[in-house]
């Protein structure tokens, strides 16, 4: 389930699988439906 944290004034997307920030929560919820916590294969 993604999170939204508020930090210097924007809302961020987390993923609570991995902590990953997104500034968009479409791509937080898009990764977290595919992120299993452990494979770092998502690192940009
Ligand atoms: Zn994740």
């Amino acid at each position: 389930m993604v999170t939204t944290t508020e930090r210097d004034g924007s809302t961020w997307f987390a993923c609570e699988v991995c902590g990953m920030l997104f500034d968009d929560r479409e791509d937080a919820r898009r990764h977290e439906e595919s992120c299993d916590g452990e494979d770092p294969s998502y690192l940009q």
